[in-house]
């Protein structure tokens, strides 16, 4: 179910002030074009804000689930130490530091989403 969820976690509205902010509803969020780089586009209907559909890009290509990845993050945002991760999930600092460094663009919403889950 968790799973799932973060699977669709582009289907969500990343705008903090917004009332879908952090829930997982499809029908709210709408492709909306690409940037110039290509990067798909989508629209919350709701706040009318429009977001990079890069969340889950992260995930490409890792060795890891999408799963253990937001899970290690969940823990880095509870201020658990790597050694602390590595301990817990078997994963390695210096996969985690590479995993912070692809996403240090969004880990940000990550963290915001994720502790908006946690708080609810
Ligand atoms: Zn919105």
């Amino acid at each position: 179910m968790e799973k799932q969820e973060f699977t669709n976690s582009r289907n969500l509205c990343w705008n903090q002030t917004c009332p879908e902010y952090g829930k997982i509803n499809p029908n709210n969020i709408r492709k909306y074009g690409h940037t110039n780089k290509a990067t798909p586009r989508v629209q919350c209907k709701t706040c009318k804000k429009v977001f990079v559909e890069t969340i889950g890009t992260i995930f490409y290509g890792l060795q890891h689930s999408e799963k253990d990845v937001l899970e290690c993050f969940a823990l880095l945002a509870e201020r658990n130490s790597l050694a602390a991760i590595h301990r817990l999930k078997g994963i390695k600092e210096e996969t985690v530091v590479d995993w912070l460094l692809k996403a240090k663009n969004q880990i940000e919403q990550i963290e915001a989403v994720l502790l908006a889950k946690n708080t609810r």
